[in-house]
């Protein structure tokens, strides 16, 4: 793909339309940098392609005689692809991409896609630790945070390529080909960006555009909607269950993770020793799996991997255990969906829950939690905007303590856990009416528990019981 002397736009000033920017630029293109926000609120990064890369940095509406001009279009995926210029340029016969489609014209090597409505971030990073520790070159990006175009320069025709792929990237692809491409799953999510939900579940079908007989298409045997789509496929398609035995896949049977192949079968590792928690974590697992084996990686080496993976940050994190008493970070719960599945992960070696629950909620019911709440929490721990509504949903199933801080969430979740609890943040909302992100969230509550174990009054607070 030639691009010296292009003249093209990126439209959205986050981190991957800074690596379009960027890109674009030390290849000789011209470049626009369009975002909808005022200049002076975009990052010092977006600011400075200005003078660094000589990039026009664009807001407010785009006029047609730029537009005009225009032939190459990089769309960020928090930009719906109905935006206006992506539509006056897609009129006059310009090319419209994502930052996706545009690294991968540039890629060398081999990939492995994935997909789904969850489970993407641990599953992505999973399969790169597995093709890793095979000895196999591998690069990890996408979607998990690193700008796949951040990584075509670096790629290399022997390896592999690891990207996560949300919906909204894969609407963009044009010629983008996974090697190897799984869809995890596909739950109602985002629907305020899609007309419906087929047309979600259209736009994660995508990562299997351009598949040949020479691929290999990794489907969830358990999902309505991913089961529907393997005789569609022009790949080799390999199914997981986490639910029955398959003729042909990789299955849960009792604890033991199955691949069954022309008849044969082989038990890959137990579930007792995935340190990984949660029958949806079994999902992932298998398959990353799948995938392994579709790289040619030997189920040994594979095993020694998925059993010494200890997760990704802010996902059932386990913190640390004071007194007896273990602290998981779940920050990346910010959805009911999400706290269910951490609730469901815990088991009753766990003990009863301290549950800290709270922030900007989505306008959805809490309602579902009430069963598991009833059964397992001890105390719920109540904190950020949404506070009174979860209060009044949930208080005919636990007791509530109101709190305003992380700290005072952790002190309080303490002073209630018991020995052999655990105290569990899955807030099963955003972050944003107290953190900048999930994450920030997630570190505040490390470190109040970190400073509430240095401390021996919280030592004495949990042991006190
Ligand atoms: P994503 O990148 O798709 O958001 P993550 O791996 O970051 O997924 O996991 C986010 C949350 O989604 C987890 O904390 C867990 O609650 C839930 N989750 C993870 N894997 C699955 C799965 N396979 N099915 C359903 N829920 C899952």
């Amino acid at each position: 793909m030639e691009l010296k002397g292009r003249k093209t736009l990126v439209l959205g000033a986050g981190s991957s339309g800074l690596a379009a920017a960027k890109f674009l630029s030390a290849h000789g293109a011209v470049v626009a940098l369009h975002d909808s926000k005022p200049v002076e609120e975009w990052t010092h990064d977006a600011r400075s392609l200005k003078e660094g890369f000589n990039v026009a940095l664009i807001t407010g509406e785009l006029p047609s005689w730029l537009l005009d001009q225009i032939d190459l279009v990089v769309i960020s995926p928090g930009v719906p692809t109905n935006t206006i210029p992506a539509r006056y340029v897609d009129r006059k016969d310009g090319e419209v991409i994502g930052e996706v489609e545009l690294a991968y014209r540039f890629m060398k090597g081999r990939i492995v896609g994935i997909t789904g409505s969850n489970g993407k971030t641990t599953t992505t990073t999973l399969i790169g630790e597995i093709l890793k520790n095979a000895g196999i070159k591998t690069l990890v990006g996408g979607n998990i945070g690193t700008p796949l175009l951040t990584l075509a320069e670096t790629s290399t025709d022997a390896g592999w390529t690891v990207v996560e792929l949300s919906s909204f990237q894969l609407e963009t692809i044009r010629d983008f080909r996974a090697n190897v491409a799984i869809c995890l799953n596909v739950t109602p999510n985002h629907l305020d960006r899609y007309e419906s939900f087929t047309d979600y579940a259209a736009a994660k079908h995508r990562i299997f555009l351009n598949q040949t007989t020479d691929d290999v298409a990794v489907l969830n045997a358990d999902d309505e909607i991913t089961i529907d789509w393997a005789n569609g496929l022009k790949a080799n398609v390999v199914m997981f269950s986490v639910k029955r035995d398959l003729e042909e896949g990789l299955f849960l049977r009792g604890r033991d993770l199955v691949c069954r192949s022309s008849g044969k079968e082989k038990v890959l590792t137990t579930r007792d020793r995935i340190a990984l928690r949660g029958l949806h974590n079994v999902e992932n697992v298998l398959a990353s799996i799948a995938a392994g084996l579709a790289c040619g990686v030997s189920p040994e080496s594979m095993a020694e991997t998925i059993e010494s993976f200890a997760g990704v940050e802010h996902r059932m994190e386990l913190v640390s255990e004071i007194g007896g008493v273990r602290f998981y970070n779940d920050s990346k719960a910010t959805s009911v969906d999400a706290t269910l599945k951490a609730l469901e992960a815990l088991k009753e070696d766990d003990g009863k829950i301290v549950l800290i629950l709270g922030g900007r909620g989505k306008n959805a019911p809490y309602e579902p939690l009430a069963k598991l709440i009833e059964e397992k929490v001890r105390t719920l721990i109540v904190m950020g905007d949404d506070g009174d509504n979860i209060e009044s949903q949930l208080k005919h199933y636990a007791t509530i303590w109101r709190v305003g801080s992380i700290a005072e969430a952790v002190r309080n979740a303490a002073e209630s856990a018991e020995k052999g609890d655990s105290v569990l943040l899955a807030p099963a909302c955003a972050s944003f009416d107290m953190f900048k992100s999930y994450e920030e969230r997630g570190e505040v509550f490390k470190s109040e528990v970190r400073k509430l174990e240095a401390s021996s009054v919280g030592e004495a607070a949990v042991n006190g019981k």
